[in-house]
């Protein structure tokens, strides 16, 4: 018997109890994702505006710098504007050129996409596997067999002829990829990887931070990330000279002089100014206590979703740890027509909810990029829904 219109479905009716049952009922709308200032926040900020130190150069950038890469356990860390041109960044230093293609999945924020464009490279799009919600490596392999071959070296496009020159990897809503699968992929097709690590700052794969195992990362500080900046980003990279490049061109390509303005190539105007950074080092305080409330959160959605059927929590890896940036169900297939009058349901309860990214493959601007099939992307984004992911939601332990 199907439920009489206007009526809603069980599977609704179930959801919203079990967010409502761990939430509350709240007085107004509940965020997806609220930053959180609650440490030395506003001292730092007002030490910029008293020392008139806020714009791109301070000692907070520096120290910004140094915290991430202690935090993150890798050697360099370059402060940017945003996460978008940190993207850009690692792009161009993995040598990435005009013409070039470059493998991304499908799934992912504009971000990914558009940072590959900027070089007037072409996206090639990748599907997914259902349990980090990732790059699929499997099928990747598979697929490359049949459209790729490694010619001294470099791995060629046999379709359209041209260079695919690297593989960015994105840990989904914080989950980390299959990245042992992933790096034996751009091995085997000497690709290079760059970890799109935007969502991911405080997550571990096998007890190694994320942004540790391409030769690049980029993290992102925007609003409603885990720690934000306002807006920033940074470049991590194991690599010294990369790491010297990086700060380099993000900084006008400006040779280092007491007073002449010499650049010795076309660089940009992408670091990160010292107000920013200042927000950055408290937030950075409080990341562990951050994660740390976030993962008690979804240890508490993944038990209140465990008794209803047709839906599954979305949780991190064998063998990783997620900062669960963004809480996720998947729908069962039969349930996806149900989504929207989830979201609808649970939106209007005051619980903000929304859908996965639509997917770059529809996007106008990239509907005729060169792609695999993309049928697992598609179900999980038929299928998936994002539920409020604050720290703040969790008291304090
Ligand atoms: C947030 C994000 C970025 C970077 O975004 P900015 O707003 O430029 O900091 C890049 N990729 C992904 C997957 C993101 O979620």
């Amino acid at each position: 018997m199907h439920a009489p219109a206007g009526q809603p479905s069980g599977v609704t009716t179930s959801v919203v109890a079990a967010v409502r049952g761990l939430l509350g009922s709240p007085d107004k709308r509940i965020a997806l994702h609220e930053p959180e200032f609650r440490g030395e926040e506003w001292t730092y900020v007002k030490d910029c505006i008293d020392t008139g130190w806020v714009s791109s150069v301070g000692s907070y950038v520096d120290r910004f710098e140094q915290d991430l890469a202690a935090f993150v356990g890798c050697k360099h860390a370059i402060a940017t504007s945003n996460g978008t041109s940190a993207l850009h960044i690692c792009l161009i230093l993995a040598g990435v050129e005009s013409g070039d293609e470059v493998l991304i999945p499908t799934l992912t924020f504009i971000a990914t996409a558009n940072a590959v464009s900027y070089i007037h490279a072409v996206p090639h799009f990748v599907d997914s596997e259902t349990i980090s919600l990732g790059i699929d490596a499997e099928r990747l392999d598979k697929y490359l067999e049949s459209v790729a071959q490694v010619v001294d070296g470099v791995c060629i496009n046999r379709a359209t002829g041209r260079r695919i020159r690297a593989l960015v990897v994105m840990h989904v809503f914080g989950h980390p990829s299959d990245l042992d699968a992933l790096m034996e992929v751009a091995r085997r097709w000497n690709l290079v990887l760059v970890e799109d690590a935007a969502e991911s700052l405080g997550s571990y794969y096998h007890g190694r931070h994320i942004g540790n195992f391409g030769q690049l990362a980029a993290l992102s500080f925007n609003g409603n990330k885990v720690v934000t900046t306002g807006g920033g980003g940074a470049i991590l990279t194991n690599d010294s000279d990369l790491a010297k490049r990086a700060k380099h061109i993000s900084t006008t390509a400006r040779v280092a002089h007491e007073w002449n303005f010499l650049h010795d190539e076309v660089g940009y105007n992408y670091r990160m100014p010292n107000i920013n950074a200042a927000l950055g080092c408290a937030q950075l305080e409080r990341l562990a206590s951050m994660v740390e409330r976030k993962r008690r959160l979804a240890d508490g959605y993944a038990k209140a979703f465990a008794t209803i059927n047709g839906v599954r929590f979305v949780g991190e890896p064998q063998g990783t740890s997620s900062n669960y940036w963004l809480n996720a169900i998947m729908l069962d297939s039969e349930l996806a027509s149900h989504r929207d009058e989830l979201l609808g349901a649970l939106n209007d309860a005051g619980f903000m909810s929304r859908p996965v990214w639509t997917l770059m493959h529809k996007l106008p601007m990239y509907q005729s990029c060169p792609r695999m099939n993309l049928d697992v992307a598609e179900r999980i984004e038929a299928q998936l829904i994002n539920l409020p992911s604050s720290p703040g939601l969790v008291a304090s332990s």
